[in-house]
């Protein structure tokens, strides 16, 4: 191997930098460290699997900034056309414990349709969390346009397909250490 790494030559385009994604990481939880100032033990929870790598990074962050933080993960699965509001969402991995009463954050990767979301959203409330609010590293234009409360947002990005930092293509590409664009000679492939 040489300079870079194999995965370099399936991206068309960088689309947020290693860098960027590490800056903003610590700008965001610097905020939500703020406004949770006066909550003890803000219950993070991860959406698996695309959320692994900001939500370690995410909780990391917050450490840093002197903010204990708990972990938990939830695993779902969308079902239905994308776009319209028949989404049908699937739990595959529940909550391991109560949240009654907790303030929670949802960590997501990408916010897009925002239907994953929305249903996410309904489901914790409905657990009788005290406080539910959302981070998100990614948002692309639709979820703009459907008004969906992510109140962090890292990055506003293109209505393009993108891989990387936990997002995949046919669960390839989530160790990417950014976010890109895939060529599409790798979709000719697949
Ligand atoms: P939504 O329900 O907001 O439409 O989509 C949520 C899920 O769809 C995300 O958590 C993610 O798993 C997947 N998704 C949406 N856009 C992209 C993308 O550009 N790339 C990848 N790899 N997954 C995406
Ligand atoms: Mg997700
Ligand atoms: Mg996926």
């Amino acid at each position: 191997m040489g300079e870079g790494s194999w995965y370099d030559t399936d991206i068309d385009r960088v689309i947020v930098s290693e860098d960027q994604i590490r800056d903003k990481t610590a700008e965001l939880a610097k905020q939500v460290a703020e406004d949770y100032r006066r909550v003890d033990g803000v219950l993070l929870v991860g959406v698996l699997k695309g959320a692994v790598m900001f939500m370690a990074d995410f909780a990391r962050a917050m450490g840093r900034h002197g903010r204990p933080v708990e972990m938990e993960f939830m695993a779902v699965s969308s079902y239905g056309q994308r776009a319209t509001s028949s989404g049908i969402v699937r739990i595959l991995k529940d909550l391991d414990r109560d949240i009654a009463g907790r303030h929670v954050i949802v960590v997501e990767d990408i916010v897009d349709s925002g239907l994953t979301l929305s249903w996410l959203l309904k489901y914790l409330s409905s657990r009788s969390a005290a406080s539910v609010e959302v981070v998100a590293l990614l948002r692309k234009p639709d979820a703009i346009k459907v008004n969906i409360p992510v109140k962090y947002v890292g990055f506003d990005i293109p209505n393009e397909f993108v891989v990387g930092y936990g997002l995949d293509f046919a669960e390839r590409y989530r160790e990417l250490p950014y976010v890109g664009v895939l060529k599409s000679s790798v979709y000719a492939r697949a």
